[in-house]
């Protein structure tokens, strides 16, 4: 028994569709490597696809951003503070059991 191999129009032009989306995130945060980011603008200007979700995920950023500029509310911005300290207090305790009293 033999399958078909699914082999669709991909542009073989460095990366891959879902290496490119995989990388997409770090892409726009500026992590990736010139010859990383090389690859990466290569397929977005081969693939109409990931061309796509790339702006659409520019734009949702610069979104977030115009947003956060504007108000972040006290509310929020006090349970993310009690979260990230609660998790630090839990992480620095090694034994995790209650201190014996002896
Ligand atoms: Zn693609």
């Amino acid at each position: 028994m033999d399958h078909d191999e699914d082999q669709r129009s991909e542009p073989s032009v460095g990366a891959n569709c879902t290496e490119a989306v995989h990388v997409l995130y770090h892409f726009l945060d500026g992590e990736l490597t010139p010859e990383r980011r090389l690859l990466i603008e290569y397929h977005l200007d081969a693939c109409h696809h990931c061309l796509e979700a790339f702006e659409f995920e520019l734009e949702l950023r610069e979104l977030i951003k115009e947003r956060c500029r504007e108000q972040v509310p006290d509310d929020l911005r006090h349970r993310i503070k009690n979260l990230l300290a609660s998790e630090h207090a839990a992480g620095t305790k090694p034994g995790g059991g209650t201190f014996p009293t002896t």
